[in-house]
């Protein structure tokens, strides 16, 4: 599994120490920012482009959790989210289709 998301067992561990660890928010930040987490060509290119991997060793994952929790994630996560680039790819390609 640490194999597919690009991560070795050691940064796997650090991460585990970061706030919200055991959080998914990328399927919570896919959500609310208008993307199907569950589409074939979002698991594959948030597999290509290593999405987990960004969200599980990401250092803004409590400020992420506070937006979540107010719900407006969508207005802000351009501001700190290091995978924003991956969302407006994945946007922008929802619109060309
Ligand atoms: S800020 Fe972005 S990369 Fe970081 S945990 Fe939230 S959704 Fe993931």
């Amino acid at each position: 599994m640490l194999n597919d998301i690009g991560m070795s067992p050691g940064e796997f561990d650090a991460a585990m120490h970061l706030p919200h660890a055991s959080e998914d928010f990328l399927t919570l930040a896919m959500l609310s920012v208008g993307i199907d987490p569950d589409s074939f060509h979002t698991m594959e290119f948030a597999r290509d482009h290593f999405m987990s991997r960004t969200c599980i060793t990401c250092p803004h994952r409590h400020r992420c959790h506070d937006h979540m929790q107010a719900f407006d994630f969508e207005s802000h996560y351009r501001d700190f989210c290091p995978n924003k680039d991956n969302f407006s790819k994945l946007l922008a390609k929802r619109c060309d289709a």
